[in-house]
């Protein structure tokens, strides 16, 4: 473990304010944690650590929330390497999540090459081979999930960080990313970065936050998304002004419809007698049934 003070910070600028005056971003939440707290476990199993968050602010011209100042990349890659991937029991669920809002666009549009950036275990090129797509690639850091990705695309899953150079220009119809644009240093870099490799006419989808969701006013500091691994946090005004700044036209913003069986939400749910609730609703024949409700994700579809 690394003694206190050892750890180098960066200082964030908001992404849209060539000014930096504090007045313009004030303090929105202090920093929760000394550095000695910080650990592996602060980066991963959230559901059962109390959120870390850095010194957080807010832009008062765009909402856009950012952490002040972050840990430098050799510190996180230190404090990543600890971290394991979680299987995600509903994941059958999220494939149909994040396919709905695109199934109604694809039919117009080319489709020969895909990337997933971020890509995980490759499920959502699962997604996206079945439904059409001919060749399917995928990036993703971490080298466990590569191992057990579906055998006729796992040798299309590049290990590593999507990077400038790393695919050809005006190269893929499609460019999907998601749950990965506010956990980066250099949003808008990447964002540009999917402006190069994106074809004329092709697009692109993302998935993240919205931090003005519901839930995220309603718990504020409390919430999730407040949480160390959150770097920019965006919104359905800021995110389309970000990816306009990087040459897209934006053809749609939208809440993700998150569509889980009754079941798993009473079992997230903090119910007492649980047991009783849970006999219940099998009674009443719903117990199963799916449930369709806004999570405080958004999607955007962007036209290169
Ligand atoms: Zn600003």
């Amino acid at each position: 473990m690394r003694s206190t003070g050892k750890y180098n910070y960066i200082r964030k600028e908001c992404l849209f304010c060539d000014s930096t005056d504090a007045a313009g971003h004030p303090v929105l939440y202090k920093k929760s944690f000394k550095d000695e707290e910080l650990d592996a476990a602060a980066f991963e199993a959230r559901k059962t650590t109390r959120h870390a968050h850095y010194e957080m602010v807010k832009c008062l011209k765009t909402g856009l929330i950012f952490s002040r100042n972050i840990l430098d990349d050799e510190s996180l890659n230190e404090l990543y390497k600890g971290s394991e991937i979680h299987f995600n029991e509903m994941l059958e669920f999220i494939k149909k999540d994040y396919w709905r809002p695109i199934a109604k666009y694809v039919n117009g549009w080319k489709t020969d090459k895909a990337l997933d950036i971020g890509c995980s275990t490759g499920f959502f090129l699962e997604v996206l081979k079945d439904n059409g797509y001919k060749e399917v690639y995928g990036c993703e850091p971490g080298e466990e999930p590569k191992a057990i990705a579906r055998s006729d695309i796992r040798d299309n899953i590049h290990t590593g960080f999507y990077k400038p150079g790393l695919y050809p220009d005006n190269y893929f119809d499609l460019i999907t990313c998601f749950q990965t644009l506010d956990h980066l240093s250099d949003p808008l870099g990447m964002v540009k970065n999917m402006y190069d490799n994106v074809k004329p006419g092709g697009h692109v989808y993302m998935i993240m936050h919205n931090s003005n969701a519901l839930q995220a006013r309603i718990f504020g500091e409390k919430s999730p998304i407040i949480d160390v691994e959150h770097i920019y946090l965006f919104n359905k005004e800021n995110l389309p002004m970000l990816c306009e700044k990087a040459g897209f036209k934006v053809v749609s913003v939208f809440d993700i419809i998150t569509a889980y069986p009754f079941s798993y939400w009473i079992r997230m749910a903090p119910l007492p007698v649980k047991k009783l609730w849970v006999s219940l609703f099998k009674v009443l024949g719903i117990y199963n049934k799916v449930l369709p409700f806004k999570a405080g994700n958004m999607g955007i579809i962007l036209e290169k």
